[in-house]
């Protein structure tokens, strides 16, 4: 196993278990060489899930206190996972991960990733059934956005096949649907070339294997991209599921080193071989 580390972990401040220090214990007693946090940035709709601007005062003040608290013990670091329809001010933090959650449709914005009913609403009713439309209206305005925004991490590429692992909105092995996702990432890869391997799923909802898929990881590979680790961590005793299974799809795309965020003072992110 590589040192321990994750640059996508939530806590209290939006939709996760445990207080940010709760999070800091666990790291030490796991041994991890890093943290990030991670929160759900600033938006302007979908209120209870993430940061509004006075918690992401608070989410900042108690980073930078534990920060200091644990600076002989963890580096820690001040991260917001940034939908492309958040409007959060990316001076404030040390780095962002770039997300998409949602299609626009007719009701508005609806998350590919919440209430299945909803999705599957918006497949008949906005997108005439054709689950590659709805991929389309997924991927286009995310690898826009990652382009022009430039973050420093891309989070959970191919979110879009929450629902659809068997072929239910789409058949996420197709071509078809593999053209949609390989070309916006190209676009992406003009504004980012760091990648989260998000083993989040793998435990919280029985996911077969982390985001982004294997043909997609090795196209990000041909691209010349970099990945990095990551839990996107609801729950303590999960800061590092799925990291075995996370390292070899790494491992089984070609990648012979991965980023983790730096344990020591100076770039943001260190590289470790494999
Ligand atoms: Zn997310
Ligand atoms: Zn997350």
């Amino acid at each position: 196993m590589i040192p321990l580390s994750t640059p996508h972990c939530h806590t209290l401040f939006t939709d996760g278990r445990n207080t940010a220090e709760e999070m800091v214990a666990e790291a030490l007693r796991q041994g991890f060489v890093s943290l990030g946090f991670s929160e759900h940035a600033l938006q302007l709709f979908d209120f209870p899930y993430a940061l509004t601007e006075e918690s992401e005062a608070q989410y900042i003040q108690t980073v930078q206190r534990l920060k200091e608290a644990y600076q002989d013990r963890i580096r820690l670091y001040l991260g917001m996972e940034r939908d492309l329809l958040s409007c959060a001010d990316k001076a404030k933090f040390d780095y962002v991960l770039a997300t998409s959650h949602y299609v626009k449709t007719a009701r508005g914005n609806t998350a590919v990733d919440g209430d299945l009913s909803k999705i599957q609403t918006a497949l008949r009713e906005d997108f005439g059934g054709d689950g590659l439309k709805l991929a389309k209206a997924y991927y286009q305005p995310f690898g826009a956005y990652i382009a022009s925004y430039k973050p420093d991490i891309i989070g959970h590429f191919d979110l879009v096949v929450k629902y659809s692992r068997q072929g239910e909105l789409f058949d996420p092995g197709s071509p078809a649907y593999l053209r949609i996702a390989m070309e916006a990432m190209e676009e992406a890869f003009t504004g980012c070339t760091l990648m989260e391997v998000n083993t989040g799923a793998i435990l919280r909802s029985g996911a077969p294997s982390p985001y982004p898929s294997l043909p997609l990881l090795k196209h990000w590979r041909k691209l010349g991209g970099d990945v990095i680790l990551a839990s996107d961590c609801h729950f303590a005793p999960q800061l590092s599921s799925g990291y075995e299974k996370g390292l070899a799809v790494i491992r089984e795309a070609g990648f012979e080193s991965v980023l983790i965020l730096n344990p020591e003072p100076g770039e943001l992110f260190a590289r470790i071989s494999l």
